[in-house]
């Protein structure tokens, strides 16, 4: 019986050590601030930027909500992310995505300041990333080696698969598993929707990192014993409850926990942590733009 990884926890923990960095950038008249833009009518979306706002309430980080129709053109969305770029109180600025389709996705990435890119995704900070020399680590992914490293997983010479090749889970995953560093040092390989013996590859992993967006699809009989087991997929799917859905991870829970040493809960395990990451990376902005020396773990 693998023991459950509690995101929840372990979130917890980051908010409680990012608050004497708050209170140091405070102390200098600086209060983080963290711009979250929506523009979408997809209820999902809504959610993701309503929890944000009410973490940064929470811990103390200044939230500044900006809301565009979603059918605007796309050129007010352009001159919101150059307004925040300008606005010194705005540490952070997180474009909700996905964005309509009339708007140019990577044209939105790039003109965020790479300085207040909070979720890691301009291209400088991904280029950064990968050589080893990374301004802010994608929330996700930072989020699970924070979970890794709560719980002492070994990644150094570990086996690691990585389910998924999105720019802002798998492959950021992956190279922060390569690096060498620590809780990197691992020997990665990144499946992928066209990987050809997805089982093969499973049942060599000591840790498996699932995020493929495929309910419960990875099952107990697929892992090899003791493997940890960290599951990032968040799908909703029809369910006779009030809502009319239920949340389910990637990896089918019940067989998974039964072979594995160690698993995320969905919801609970990844998700709060992606939060907490974006709070500190906040924090970390607010630093970096500032010049005030925090000590931030
Ligand atoms: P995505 O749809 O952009 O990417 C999915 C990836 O999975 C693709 O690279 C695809 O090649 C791969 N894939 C699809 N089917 C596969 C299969 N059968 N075998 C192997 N690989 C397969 O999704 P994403 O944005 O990376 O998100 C993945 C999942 O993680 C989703 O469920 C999403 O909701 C969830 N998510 C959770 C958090 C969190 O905080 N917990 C954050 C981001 C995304």
């Amino acid at each position: 019986m693998a023991d459950i990884i509690d995101g929840k926890a372990v979130a917890a923990d980051v908010r409680e050590s990012l608050s004497d960095s708050i209170t140091t950038l405070k102390d200098a008249g600086v209060t983080p601030g963290l711009a979250t833009v929506l523009m979408s009518d997809d209820p999902a979306s809504e959610t993701y930027v309503s929890m944000k706002q009410r973490d940064c309430e929470e811990v103390g980080v200044d939230g500044i909500h900006v809301e565009l129709d979603a059918d605007a053109p796309a050129q007010e969305l352009y001159d919101t992310v150059d307004e925040l770029n300008a606005d010194e109180e705005v540490h952070g600025i997180l474009v909700q995505m996905p964005v309509p389709d009339h708007v140019d996705t990577r044209r939105v990435l790039r003109a965020i300041d790479p300085a207040k890119d909070v979720d890691g995704f301009h291209p400088e900070n991904v280029g950064r990333l990968v050589a080893g020399n990374a301004r802010f680590k994608p929330c996700t992914p930072h989020g699970v080696q924070k979970l890794l490293e709560a719980y002492d997983i070994e990644t150094e010479g570990a086996e690691a698969v990585v389910v998924g090749r999105s720019d802002i889970v798998g492959k950021p995953m992956a190279n922060l598993l390569i690096q060498k560093a620590p809780i990197g040092n691992a020997t990665t390989t990144v499946c992928h929707s066209r990987t050809q013996d997805l089982e093969g590859h499973l049942s060599r992993a000591d840790i498996v990192i699932a995020a493929a967006g495929r309910p419960a699809f990875i099952t107990g009989d697929m892992l090899k014993e003791g493997a940890t087991v960290v599951d990032v997929g968040i799908n909703r799917v029809d369910a006779e409850n009030e809502k009319g859905y239920e949340l389910v991870g990637d990896v089918a829970y019940e067989s998974a926990k039964e072979v594995a040493g160690a698993i995320t809960p969905v919801p609970g395990g990844v998700g709060p942590m992606t939060r907490a990451m974006l709070l500190y990376n906040t924090v970390q902005a607010a630093s970096q733009q500032t010049g005030i020396e925090i000590d931030l773990a």
